[in-house]
């Protein structure tokens, strides 16, 4: 299969798609080696972690060009998400200490308890087309450093990024067998959810796929399972934000990443909480205003230029997706302020993938746009009497992956954590994306499982505990 750069168009590798034989050699080779890594201290794990985090600081730039050249967003965009990969590789380094269980003694007496945490085996891990590069590393390295063995699936979209790291996996002595890749589509996917090597799954993607797809067949399999989806995320702004900085931090959020974030804003409320009416209408003007003339500015082209602010969306069916969108807007009755269709680039690049920044205004929460994941550059601008019924309107929507308040108001910042249900909760922060020492959070039909991706949690999901109880005669 071609892999397109979709800003150029042009096919920069080819990767094959894995056969059911190729998937059963890669779980019959993750099994084959399960044994002797398991028995490898997790020091002597964590030091191949370690090597592997040099390697990736050594190849940085020529990673991040690869997300930019393989998925279209921009060269800064690529940096990021290869430090937010890496710092998983480094959290899971600290491995001795993060899968340590506990114990008691004299729980009776003479007898002593404790804990112990063990790897299971193979664990399959799926990954989406949004962030080829870090996505899979919310597991990977967790896996690996608790001494289970992986076969990866990256997405069949944009792989190269999962081919270099498991050739630097590779490098940095990680033994054969451990660390596997397959490539391909849907095929390749149940042929791991039916596997009976694969004793649980890692999967990040749409919901349509996550939950009946991945979590349904799981469920039958007896397989554990982390399956984080898809998102429809709101960002309020109060009277009292800070103007400037919340107009900065919503344009990331909004186009960062052409809108293909699961943590991207999508509906912008703006609160006209404690203000008379017609100071309500005046600081909605100010705010949806300021939001369309800095969405207007963005600067679309090649990622790779670093001048260049927003990119390509992944291919043309994504951007056919996204116009089918703008369309439907138009049609249930919301204004389009930017029409982001009437593409404008940097540089002369084919249009096919290129779509620029677009705003609605008089968007409802049951609007086809208000409603469903769009994951491409378009804002739904809202309105909202109060915080109250704000937080209503989010919890109208079936997702709860993220959502942000931008205000002064510690009161109203602390009711919005305390009530909104979402996983991931910004005050102040546009993309609210947690650490590699925090979970990846999400409810509703952004999430379903148990534990989560990243830190501690990962460490758990990939581990089983066993409980001893002693007594010597
Ligand atoms: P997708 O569901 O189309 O694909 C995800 C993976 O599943 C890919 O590896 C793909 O090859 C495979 N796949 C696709 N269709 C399948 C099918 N019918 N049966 C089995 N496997 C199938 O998702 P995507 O378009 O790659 O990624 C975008 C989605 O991922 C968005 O919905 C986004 O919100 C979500 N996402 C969620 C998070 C999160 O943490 N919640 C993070 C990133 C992306």
């Amino acid at each position: 299969m071609d892999v397109v750069n979709p800003a150029n168009c042009k096919a920069i590798a080819k990767v094959p798609i894995s056969t059911r034989d190729e998937i059963n050699a890669a779980v019959e080779a993750a099994k084959e080696a399960f044994p002797g890594w398991r028995r490898t201290p997790p020091l002597a794990r964590a030091r191949c972690l370690l090597r592997l985090r040099e390697l990736m600081e050594e190849r940085f730039e020529e990673l991040s060009r690869i997300q930019t050249m393989e998925h279209g967003k921009t060269i800064d965009e690529s940096r990021g998400e290869t430090r937010r990969g890496i710092e998983n590789v480094e959290v899971a380094a600290g491995i001795p200490s993060l899968m340590m269980g506990y114990n008691l003694e004299d729980i009776a007496a003479g007898i002593d308890e404790y804990l112990i945490r063990q790897p299971l085996g193979v664990f399959g891990i799926i990954g989406p087309y949004n962030f080829p590069f870090m996505v899979p590393l919310w597991f990977a390295p967790y896996a690996v450093a608790t001494g289970n063995c992986i076969v990866l699936k990256p997405s069949s979209e944009d792989p190269i990024s999962q081919v270099k790291i498991v050739e630097l996996a590779e490098e940095a002595g990680i033994p054969p067998g451990v660390w596997n890749l397959v490539n391909g589509g849907r095929t390749v996917v149940s042929g791991m959810l039916d596997h009976p090597g694969i004793k649980g799954v890692c999967f990040v993607g749409s919901t349509a796929v996550g939950r009946d797809v991945v979590y349904k067949r799981c469920g039958e399999t007896g397989k554990s399972v982390i399956s984080q989806t898809g998102a429809k995320n709101f960002l309020l702004v109060m009277p009292d934000a800070k103007f400037e900085r919340t107009i900065a931090a919503c344009m990331t959020s909004f186009y960062g990443n052409t809108g293909q974030r699961c943590l991207s804003g999508a509906n912008l409320i703006i609160v006209g909480e404690g203000l008379k009416e017609h100071e309500s209408n005046a600081f909605y003007r100010k705010v949806a205003d300021g939001f369309v003339a800095a969405a207007s500015k963005i600067r679309v082209g090649y990622g790779l230029d670093e001048s260049i602010q927003m990119g390509p969306l992944r291919d043309e069916s994504k951007k056919k997706s996204v116009i089918g969108f703008i369309e439907k807007g138009i049609e249930e009755g919301a204004t389009l302020k930017l029409d982001g269709r009437d593409v404008k680039l940097v540089g002369d690049w084919p249009h096919k993938c290129f779509l620029n920044p677009s705003a609605f205004e008089d968007v409802t929460p049951d609007m086809t746009i208000g409603k469903e994941e769009i994951f491409g550059p378009v804002a739904s601008i809202m309105r909202a009497g109060s915080l109250d019924e704000a937080i209503q309107m989010i919890h109208s929507n079936p997702y709860g992956n993220a959502a942000s308040i931008f205000t002064s108001n510690g009161k109203w910042a602390r009711e919005f954590q305390y009530r909104t249900q979402c996983g991931n909760i910004g005050i102040n922060i546009g993309i609210a994306a947690p650490m590699a020492f925090f979970p990846f959070s999400g409810m509703k039909d952004s999430f379903f499982g148990t534990l989560h991706g990243q830190g501690q949690e990962a460490v758990r999901f990939f581990t089983e505990s066993k409980v001893v109880i002693q007594r010597w005669f």
